[in-house]
């Protein structure tokens, strides 16, 4: 199995829009371990589109608790358990991840039970453990290196970057940020760094067209990253592949790839790619 990233969900924010994409979560396949990067709504279908078996969950990491990254980490796991899943799955979270799950299986409570009994299903609430994690090292495993940077992404604290490492390969998700420094140092020679990106001129497209305009603009400006932003951390922090993601605005007709490429042509010169739903980057 070649090593690679899909972008399964590529929209910032947890809103749906007719023809246009769904929020965020990522599949990596590293050095033989099949891991999700949140879990947006949609992730469980994206998994599946992926070509991957929910009987092959392995490990799932949220970066924060904002819904567009969390609301189908439940309804994934229990699928993949009235799927067949037998092995346990391991979940990285911020701190809350696990009131969440609890508060989720309580919530499933009447159909866990039946099918545990009618089906001889083992208890999905032994089958998952949750793990919250600070920030520094998350997880080291069989050769896989997992290290978390709290980013700036207010009103949430518990916010995280994320870089994986296997085999001399690294893959780093930027989680949602405003533009943040030090992440450039974080990145350090990643094959790839995922970031999160807004188009300025788009902004105001979005703004005018919500109800609460100016709310809305105050938290996307002290919250998110321009992608003039991302490249700049890209090419401080030595990035061999920039991603853009969690596009901000992702679904205005009157924005299009030509206009994400010509903001961050501004501050990088590499390899760049544009999220859309289901799109592979192979992890040369
Ligand atoms: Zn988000
Ligand atoms: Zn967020």
């Amino acid at each position: 199995m070649p090593d690679r990233l899909v972008l399964l969900g590529s929209k910032g924010g947890p809103a749906l829009r007719p023809g246009g994409p769904w929020p965020s979560s990522s599949l990596l396949e590293i050095g033989g371990r099949c891991i999700i990067v949140d879990c947006g709504l949609g992730v469980t279908r994206g998994v599946v589109d992926a070509g991957i078996s929910l009987k092959a969950l392995d490990l799932i990491f949220i970066t924060h608790l904002h819904s567009d990254h969390v609301l189908e980490l439940g309804p994934l796991l229990h699928t993949a358990w009235t799927a067949g899943l037998a092995a346990p799955v391991a979940v990285f979270g911020p701190p809350g991840t696990g009131h969440y799950w609890r508060r989720f299986c309580q919530a499933m409570e009447f159909d866990i039970e039946i099918r545990i009994v009618d089906e001889g299903r083992p208890d999905i609430r032994e089958l998952v453990s949750i793990s919250e994690f600070g920030e520094g090292e998350v997880v080291e495993q069989r050769g896989l290196k997992v290290m978390a940077l709290r980013v700036d992404h207010p009103p949430v604290t518990d916010c995280f970057a994320l870089r994986f490492d296997h085999g001399g390969k690294s893959v780093v998700f930027s989680a949602d940020t405003a533009f943040f420094p030090p992440l450039a140092e974080f990145t350090a020679g990643a094959d790839i760094l995922v970031h999160e990106a807004m188009l300025e001129e788009g902004i105001e497209r979005l703004v005018a067209k919500t109800g609460n305009g100016a709310r809305l603009r105050e938290h996307l400006l002290a919250s998110h990253s321009f992608a003039e932003e991302a490249g700049r951390i890209a090419r401080d922090g030595g990035a061999k592949r920039l991603v853009l993601n969690h596009l901000i605005p992702a679904d205005d007709p009157g924005i299009g790839e030509a206009d994400w490429i010509a903001a961050v042509r501004k501050t990088w010169a590499g390899d760049l790619t544009i999220a859309r739903d289901g799109l592979v980057v192979e992890l040369a």
